[in-house]
């Protein structure tokens, strides 16, 4: 991996931000991450025993430490997948193909996302 600072057109692929909006892109075979990106990544490591067990395994204290980060997580996945979609429509992809592929109709796919 290598640590890129300042290049054009590049953007994190898990926020969909572009280089100029985060502090620093880390580039891989095919993905950039963000630092932010990054940060959120540690925290659901960090809140996630390594030995995961699954939720009932989880003390009450944990289970509820883990509710922010898996909140940031859905918020972070959630702008990754509206960025994807306005990126759709700039390109005129319709409604209907888009909510074709998500396995929802055009209505549900405007309603959700425009
Ligand atoms: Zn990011």
């Amino acid at each position: 991996m290598i640590a890129i600072k300042r290049r054009r057109k590049l953007k994190c692929s898990f926020c969909g931000k572009s280089e100029q909006e985060v502090t620093r892109l880390i580039g891989g075979p095919g993905v950039h991450i963000c630092d932010a990106c990054v940060g959120i990544c540690n925290k659901v490591l960090e809140a996630t025993p390594a030995d995961f067990q699954g939720w009932q395994a989880m003390a009450d204290d944990q289970l509820l430490r883990a509710l922010k980060v898996a909140e940031a997580t859905v918020d972070a996945t959630r702008s990754v997948l509206q960025a994807q979609i306005e990126e759709l429509r700039r390109r005129e992809i319709s409604w209907d193909t888009i909510g074709h592929a998500l396995g929802i109709s055009r209505q549900a796919a405007w309603e959700r996302f425009s």
